[in-house]
């Protein structure tokens, strides 16, 4: 039997694997550090006395010599570990042309791409690379081209300036975002909720107004802390089982911390003090997912990271992630729609809507979008989904053009109707 071939991405991973074992630049640097260090001994020798310099520096020659040539050997088997995974990279990526720029709506809007890195750069809490890129990017303005949608993309950029100005002078930004690691960087690695916490209670109402229960969500886990861990830290061989200082801890934070809760977190709070009642066997206990709850720190740094962006009026992921993933995506289907185009000699003529329906993740659905089931448009706001009576929905001009401003009949179902009665839709 003739073994299967090796698939693309089987044979990619095994040369990446080749690659890590193999290609370490570990004993490059050691080599090239070495020279270095002959260098400077010498260098601070001759600085010294600058009267062995002759002997110094002859003395030097073959051990310089023979670093860089151990140096350069040991680089072989990284170029060609190198050579070999590209090759493999070809292969399984075929080189295709990528979309014509004729349908490129972004190079008229330079500034709002370099709006977007910078904020991206931020968020990602690059922030001194942000700042140079800033700095840079202020230094030599982009220019903005003309596309076929934007002829003269300088005229009407004035909203667009004022967009971008908003981060390229923003150093508060910048501290936003600092304070965002920091609270996440106590989250996440250090396990302290205390600043978290401190954030929340500040913007309580903001908070509530949003219907975010993240203030509640960060005591709860506090509660969890300190029911689950304290008195374990001093004594290692007490447990939980039979110290109940967490316990009391737990309880006091309770009685001290849960009172302005009450309203919206009733249940949960009872919960929580009923879960004491089994103090000594919480693993067995109704209560157990929540003291049990590996992703729950992690879960908290999500749900503070989403508010925290939200009150500053920001999703909670980078948009030029999203936009950069969502468009490798669609590259394929646009792709192969431009074949289809080419074959058959049609042109893309709608400027706003993409031609081809892309499948993207539940996650990446922002908006909800009505599609007239009798054009098959997507509805836009001079062309509304207007509900009939019967409760079939369509496109205002599928109803224009069905009724002729006359009483008629739904495509979907036997109830005549007015024009007039049609109710539209708002999503
Ligand atoms: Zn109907």
């Amino acid at each position: 039997m003739v073994p299967p071939p090796a698939t693309g991405m089987h044979e990619l991973l095994e040369q990446l694997d080749v690659l890590e074992k193999t290609a370490n630049l570990s004993q490059s640097i050691a080599d090239v550090q070495n020279v270095i260090d002959l260098l400077t001994t010498a260098r601070d020798k001759i600085a010294a006395d600058p009267q062995t310099a002759p002997l110094t520096l002859a003395k030097l020659q073959d051990p310089v010599k023979k670093s860089l040539e151990q140096a350069q050997k040991d680089i072989k088997p990284i170029y060609s570990g190198l050579n070999k995974y590209a090759k493999a990279l070809d292969r399984k990526f075929k080189d295709k042309p990528i979309p014509p720029a004729s349908n490129d709506a972004l190079s008229s809007h330079p500034k709002l791409v370099n709006r977007a890195i910078a904020m991206h750069l931020l968020r990602e809490g690059e922030f001194s690379v942000a700042s140079t890129f800033v700095e840079e990017s202020n230094r030599n303005p982009p220019r903005p081209e003309p596309t076929p949608g934007t002829p003269n993309p300088a005229l009407d950029d004035s909203w667009e300036k004022d967009l971008a100005e908003v981060i390229f002078n923003s150093e508060k930004l910048q501290s936003h975002f600092k304070e965002m690691y920091h609270i996440l960087h106590e989250l996440r690695q250090e396990r302290n909720l205390e600043p978290a916490i401190q954030w929340a209670r500040e913007r309580s109402d903001l908070l509530e107004a949003r219907g975010s229960n993240l203030e509640f969500e960060l005591c709860r886990l506090q509660f969890v802390c300190l029911f689950a861990t304290q008195g374990r830290d001093d004594d290692n061989d007490a447990s939980m089982e039979e110290d109940p200082r967490g316990l009391l801890a737990a309880y006091e934070y309770a009685r001290r911390e849960f009172a302005h809760f009450k309203g919206r977190y009733a249940h949960e709070i009872q919960q929580l003090i009923c879960a004491m009642a089994y103090w000594q066997n919480v693993v067995d206990s109704p209560y157990r997912r929540y003291f049990y709850n590996n992703s729950a720190w992690e879960e908290v740094a999500t749900s503070f990271t989403r508010e925290f962006c939200s009150l500053l009026g920001l999703s909670a992921d980078s948009p030029l992630y999203i936009a950069a993933t969502a468009g490798t995506i669609a590259l394929p289907h646009l792709l192969k729609l431009q074949n289809i185009m080419e074959k058959t000699r049609t042109e893309w003529t709608t400027q706003n809507e993409l031609p081809v329906e892309i499948p993207l993740p539940p996650s990446y659905h922002f908006h909800s979008i009505f599609v007239c089931p009798v054009s098959k448009e997507q509805s836009t706001d001079s062309n509304p989904p207007m509900m009939l009576p019967c409760g079939h929905v369509i496109a205002q001009e599928s109803l224009e053009r069905l009724s002729k401003g006359t009483r008629f009949k739904c495509p979907y179902c036997p109830t005549e109707s007015q024009p007039r009665d049609a109710r539209r839709v708002r999503l």
